[in-house]
């Protein structure tokens, strides 16, 4: 079980730096398990964030036609590249990917499939900067997150888990929780739970926006004072400039009590919300 991974941190004295989530899966069943829930095929093109040493990029260069792994912690590189040897279809980056432009990559089918067991302490960022950053060449995502952020990922209107994260997730993609990981599949444990989602990009969006930024704004918003009424909290944020009585309109006309909260309404009610209160801000 995950021997080379082990045998590596201690041929090339590694100390993981918690600071960077360095948490490596030992567990070669679940390395499977992850690379199948993304389906990767010898024509894909695989973007592997944070690899490691290589505990799944062995996988993953064994069934796709090319893995591009970007990794930002310099002392792995050459463990990794030890690791990987024998496969000549994996490119290392050594690169924060926060500064990658996931744009540029195209596989032989055109579009790429992103997999990683991601960093926690910068989970959201990188999602988000996969969703909006116009990657329409990414197909699939598969991610180990912590299981709560797998939560916030799926979570439906209503429940407490729902949220602009929810919103996002569910706008750019179809979000699916594949199967939890216990912290003993990994060194160093972590102290949390995790699991492994997959994300299938949306070809076309679930809804008709006016003007994405603005959606994302008043959903923002919404979340922001999530204890307010969708009223007050909309109102308060003072970038959209909306007075309480328009919202109160504009609420009115969508059919949605006016002593609602945001985290009760659908994307669907989010959009016809923000097309509202953003043609409303254009004949002004
Ligand atoms: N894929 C390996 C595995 O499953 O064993 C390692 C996963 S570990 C949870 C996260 C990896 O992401 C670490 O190797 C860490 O150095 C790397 N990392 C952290 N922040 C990063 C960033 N901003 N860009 C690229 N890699 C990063």
């Amino acid at each position: 079980m995950g021997v080379n991974t082990k045998k590596l941190i201690q041929k090339y004295n590694l100390k993981l730096t918690k600071s960077l989530g360095q948490n490596f899966l030992i567990d070669d069943n679940i390395v499977k398990r992850i690379v199948d829930v993304a389906e990767i095929t010898e024509k894909d093109l695989v973007i592997e964030i944070g690899p490691g040493v290589g505990s799944m990029t062995v996988e993953l260069a064994k069934r796709a036609g090319k893995v591009v792994a970007v990794e930002i912690d310099k002392r792995l590189i050459p463990a990794l590249e030890d690791n990987l040897g024998e496969f000549s279809n994996v490119d290392i980056i050594n690169k924060d990917i926060m500064d990658v432009n996931i744009n540029e990559f195209r596989g032989e089918s055109g579009n790429v499939k992103v997999v990683a067991n991601l960093p926690y302490y910068i989970t959201t960022p990188i999602i988000m900067k996969l969703l909006e950053e116009n990657n329409d060449n990414i197909d699939i995502m598969v991610f180990m997150v912590q299981k709560e952020v797998a939560q916030r990922m799926v979570a439906s209107p209503g429940k407490k888990d729902y949220g602009a994260l929810s919103v996002a997730v569910q706008y750019y993609t179809k979000p699916e929780k594949a199967f939890d990981v216990p912290p003993h599949c990994f060194v160093p444990q972590p102290e949390v739970d995790s699991t492994v989602i997959k994300l299938k990009v949306n070809e076309t969006p679930p809804v008709k926006l006016m003007d994405k930024d603005y959606f994302f704004t008043v959903v923002k918003a919404a979340f922001g004072q999530r204890r307010k009424t969708l009223v007050n909290a909309l109102h308060n944020f003072k970038a959209l400039g909306k007075s309480k009585e328009e919202i109160k309109e504009i609420l009115k006309k969508l059919g949605i009590d006016e002593n609602a909260r945001g985290e009760t309404l659908s994307i669907t009610q989010f959009a016809e919300l923000s097309n509202l209160l953003f043609r409303s801000s254009q004949i002004m």
